[in-house]
């Protein structure tokens, strides 16, 4: 019996495994697996998604002219070089299917974003590792990863899960010794938690270079993780590139609607900003007294070092932790089997998985 079969390149295609929701006894856990934003949505956002409710029954704005007016006004950018997309998850899987093909090779970092490895094989191209230092991307050894088939580099500022981030001189260097075809991609998930003087999450490269792009989303820190919208900027020839190949109804209408009026919610934004500069530091300190080792973050996130003592290991703690009520995310398959990420949480969760942190630490010696 002959059966259909899938192109070849997929058979080492290893699916997303999204953070977990649910675990433990507990009902209602403390969901500090996926970095979203513990003030939620803006109330002017549900308000505004309530309304474009209404509507379910029509296709929405194919081209998000709203949306793209309102980015284009709040970054002054150029309307047509922004495309949205279904979470900027869809943008980066669109430049991967636009510039690479099977046999080319598109480069990450070793604990890079984990769609990246993704998006490369679901075109056939190759996954290039290049290694990090101190978990941080290391400019030079992208650059020693190049060859004549790079096509594609992606690079989160600051990554996920290592919070890491590189400084904008760092950034500028590895894109004038990149080749002029190979597409930079600066991925800023978490820009507008960063509070680095001279970053721009990729900003000016992406308004001044031919080959650079750079994404952003609304699911992080104006929490409309649910409803899946991000959008890029880049030269007009790539955003073409783009357009053609996106869906033709790629962002829902209430998850324009919810993005118009979040981003016209810029006290909501900074109120998230706020309690996450207040708790990251918070977090970081009380993991150290600890004697646990947290990976100095720009993100709304933590990875955390365990020691490989068995009975304290980061499996040992993820279980206990789990069983509390406390989802974190372990990433044994990125090579990170000793380090959970924890989001940074509510008061309330803060506080609780500190606590049962300390309660696994005591228990455990
Ligand atoms: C969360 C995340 C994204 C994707 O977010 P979308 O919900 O698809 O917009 C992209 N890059 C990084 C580094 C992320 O952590």
């Amino acid at each position: 019996m002959v059966k259909p079969r899938a192109n070849s390149w997929l058979d080492d295609l290893v699916a997303y495994v999204p953070g977990r929701y649910k675990g433990g006894e507990n009902a209602a856990p403390a969901r500090l697996a996926s970095n979203e934003t513990p003030l939620g949505p803006s109330p002017k956002a549900v308000e505004a998604a309530r309304k474009a409710a209404v509507e379910l029954h029509r296709y929405a704005d194919g081209g998000a002219n709203d949306l793209r007016d309102a980015l284009s006004t709040h970054y002054n950018l150029e309307k047509s070089q922004i495309i949205c997309g279904t979470g900027s998850d869809e943008i980066l899987q669109l430049i991967a299917q636009a510039y690479a093909a099977p046999g080319d090779e598109i480069i990450h970092t070793c604990f890079g974003f984990m769609v990246y490895g993704i998006a490369a094989r679901r075109v056939g191209a190759r996954p290039v590792v290049a290694e990090e230092k101190n978990y941080t991307a290391d400019v030079d050894a992208i650059l020693a990863a190049v060859t004549d088939k790079t096509r594609v580099v992606f690079l989160a500022n600051p990554n996920n899960p290592t919070g890491t981030i590189l400084h904008q001189a760092e950034i500028e260097r590895l894109h004038l010794a990149l080749p002029e075809h190979v597409v930079l991609v600066i991925d800023g998930a978490y820009a507008e938690y960063v509070s680095l003087e001279d970053y721009d999450g990729g900003l000016k490269l992406a308004q001044t270079a031919t080959n650079v792009i750079m994404t952003r989303t609304f699911s992080k820190i104006y929490g409309l993780a649910a409803e899946r919208v991000g959008w890029a900027y880049g030269p007009q020839e790539i955003i073409d590139v783009l357009n053609k190949i996106r869906g033709p109804f790629n962002v829902t209408g209430i998850g324009q609607a919810a993005a118009i009026a979040s981003l016209h919610d810029q006290n909501w934004m900074m109120q998230a900003r706020k309690h996450n500069d207040h708790w990251r530091p918070w977090l970081e300190n009380q993991l150290r007294q600890l004697h646990l080792s947290p990976i100095p973050s720009e993100g709304n996130f933590i990875l955390v070092a365990f020691p490989e003592t068995p009975g304290q290991t980061a499996g040992d703690a993820n279980a206990y932790l789990t069983s509390k009520g406390f989802l974190l995310r372990h990433l044994p398959s990125m090579g990170l089997n000793h380090c959970l990420r924890l989001s940074v949480g509510s008061d309330e969760d803060n506080h609780g998985v500190i606590k049962a942190l300390q309660d696994f630490l005591s228990t455990s010696l």
